[in-house]
């Protein structure tokens, strides 16, 4: 039996994971959930944003399944979703934008996979107030350890999921020593690639393209930053984020969770669209080599988008529990 750390998230994270279960149950899935408590409920709970017990489940069964926390602007503590990669050194940021059903996506054949770099930029969240009210300055970090470690992986992942083609994405002509370091980085580690097709793209022009003509995009590398934002905009390319499932990966832990965010202005209501976190709880079975559940699950979500009956961000009238159902009685 495979152990898994499940934190629940604040917002809609226990409505998208009830769907989870409910789906691992049926299917008699053999992974033991042992929940866990982060962030506000935790700091109530404990006195502690991440606490000790949370972090031991984590480094003892080395898989996380997470739905999102909230994170206040401009104001309160620092994202815990943050602090939870960088501890974890979950380098790698996996982002699959899929076109999953022709009809719901607004572009057919889109099969991309984003990778963010995921514990640095200005993702250090070091930010210093120079004159209170008048002067801030944020600090980017670039490193060449980081940077290599993500552009490494990207072509790794190139060779081993038969890729073709990657894009790094930066900012170089302006952030010449920091996006320059990641740009030179993957100029050198394509050296050692030659065949696999690369080319790199200012980060405007990148989004740009990406609405315009995003079948040219095969793998995208790109800094934290960059990565967070053009991975929400992509996911609107296949039917938004209610569909976006994503894997945060290191050299010793794995923690899965959907792209999405807490979706404060839907919470409670019942109708969020689960399937985002499902098929970040697939991505979770692959990594766990349980290949043929994950594939039984995905074929059922497909199957249920794919026909009449969908949650209301796809333009449906079913709710969060309907919907589970429907994708239950596809399996
Ligand atoms: P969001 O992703 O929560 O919501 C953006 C929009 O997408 C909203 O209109 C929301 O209703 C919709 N949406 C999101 N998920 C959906 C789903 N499954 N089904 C249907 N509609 C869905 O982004 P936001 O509003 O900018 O952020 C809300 C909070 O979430 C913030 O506190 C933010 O810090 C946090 N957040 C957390 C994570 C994470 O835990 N990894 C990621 C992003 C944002």
């Amino acid at each position: 039996m495979n152990k898994v750390t499940l934190l629940k998230g604040d917002g809609i994270g226990p409505e998208i994971i009830a769907s989870v279960q409910k789906i691992f149950k049926y299917l008699d899935v053999p992974v033991v959930f042992e929940e866990q408590l982060l962030g506000r409920d935790a700091l109530q709970a404990t006195g502690q944003l991440l606490p000790a017990k949370t972090m031991d489940s984590i480094r003892e069964n080395k898989v996380v399944l997470k739905a999102p926390y909230q994170t206040e602007v401009a104001t309160g503590f620092r994202s815990v979703n943050v602090s939870l990669r960088q501890i974890f050194n979950l380098f790698a940021n996996i982002r699959p934008i899929k076109t999953l059903v022709p009809g719901i996506s607004h572009h057919e054949d889109i099969d991309i996979v984003i990778l963010r770099e995921n514990t640095e930029d200005l993702y250090i969240g070091k930010e210093n107030v120079i004159v209170e009210n008048e002067e801030v300055e944020a600090i980017k970090r670039i490193t060449r350890t980081a940077s290599t470690k993500i552009i490494e992986y990207a072509f790794a992942y190139a060779k081993t999921h038969n890729r073709k083609k990657i894009t790094c994405v930066h900012k170089a002509n302006i952030l010449k020593e920091s996006d320059g370091l990641f740009l030179k980085v993957f100029k050198e580690t394509a050296l050692k690639y030659p065949n696999i097709i690369v080319n790199d793209l200012i980060v405007d022009n990148a989004a740009m393209q990406l609405v315009m003509n995003p079948n040219q995009f095969d793998i995208m590398v790109m800094p934290n930053l960059y990565g967070d934002i053009l991975s929400d905009l992509a996911s609107g390319l296949v039917g938004g984020l209610g569909l976006a499932p994503s894997a945060n990966i290191g050299t010793e832990f794995a923690l899965f969770e959907a792209c999405h965010g807490c979706a404060p202005d839907i919470a409670g209501k019942g109708i969020a669209n689960p399937t985002a976190i499902i098929l970040s709880a697939c991505m979770m079975l692959d990594h766990l080599d349980l290949k043929q559940q994950s594939e039984q699950i995905k074929k059922a979500v497909y199957t249920a988008l794919s026909t009449e009956g969908l949650t209301l961000d796809l333009g449906g009238k079913l709710d969060t529990k309907q919907f589970t159902k429907k994708i239950i009685t596809c399996l």
